[in-house]
């Protein structure tokens, strides 16, 4: 089955979440934990915590459907020590935030080397920090977004994923989330059959689905390789509508969550119609539009 969904809004409270995403018909959802501007939170309160769990069971969302987002100042990559450590302590308390929700993820991006050191070296120091955090936390499993590549961002190759993967301790708490705006803009075509089934089998070669814990879909503003960061409405940018129904059709995919990061947030309820019409009708093999 398919789970999808949108990154809402916790505007009012983080309890707010879960209601959100049943308000736009969402089977999924991502979310931030705290303002994602900011360094510092309050801590979460008994009271909060209690709200949150009794939404999600309100509109019966597993902790396995949702796929809470860092904070975008963090970077675990960051090449001088007193900055990583801001973030490394910023993550830890974010690791804590989802377990204290009963939530099983953590989706982030990798880093960035700053111009700094190599990208090799930064892909070191990011598997550096996930190895301490992972000491310092419980069971929540961290999940690496790979990136477009924009500026000096690492994680735009699936070697990238590969390697931090490699290097990092306790594999049963990493994980990966596959943003189709991203692999786009990263060189990675997903727009004809054949494309996306290349894409998909160098995935599976270099990091392997067993890692896939969610995926974004995203349509981009931006072209293939451009590593240009810009998501637009699905079937409306220059991946187009057919790349998502091989994801919608595609088994690989079954029981993770789908998020959309789309801009246009008027019209998720609509983009996840359309998301689920394109799901060929198993007897006949039509589309069900
Ligand atoms: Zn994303
Ligand atoms: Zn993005």
């Amino acid at each position: 089955m398919k789970f999808v969904g949108a990154h809402v809004s916790i505007a009012g409270g983080v309890f707010n979440a879960p209601l959100n995403a049943k308000d736009i018909g969402a089977k999924a959802f991502a979310l931030f934990t705290k303002n994602q501007r900011q360094w510092k939170a309050k801590p979460l309160t008994e009271e909060i915590i209690k709200r949150f769990k009794e939404n999600m069971e309100k509109v019966e969302i597993s902790p396995k459907y949702i796929l809470p987002h860092d904070s975008y100042l963090i970077n675990l990559g960051h090449p001088e020590k007193e900055k990583r450590r801001k973030s490394i302590e910023a993550f830890v308390d974010e690791v804590n935030r989802c377990y204290q929700l009963g939530l099983n993820y953590l989706n982030f991006h990798p880093g960035s080397h700053l111009g700094k050191v190599s990208e090799k070296e930064c892909l070191r120091i990011i598997a550096d920090s996930i190895n301490e955090i992972l000491d310092r936390t419980k069971k929540v499993i961290l999940v690496l977004e790979n990136t477009a590549g924009q500026g000096n961002n690492v994680g735009y190759r699936f070697e990238h994923l590969a390697e931090i993967i490699d290097l990092v301790k306790d594999k049963s708490r990493i994980g990966v989330c596959l943003d189709t705006c991203h692999m786009f803009a990263a060189g990675y075509d997903i727009r004809t059959k054949e494309a996306y089934e290349k894409t998909m089998k160098e995935f599976e070669d270099i990091v392997g689905f067993k890692y896939l814990k969610g995926m974004h879909l995203n349509d981009a503003k931006s072209q293939l390789g451009s590593r240009v960061d810009r998501h637009h409405s699905i079937g409306k940018g220059y991946i187009g509508l057919d790349a998502f129904k091989f994801i919608m059709n595609d088994k690989r995919l079954d029981n993770i969550p789908l998020i959309l990061e789309t801009p246009n947030k008027l019209i998720w309820p609509e983009e996840i119609k359309l998301l689920y019409s394109l799901i060929e009708d198993q007897k006949t093999g039509k589309l069900k539009i």
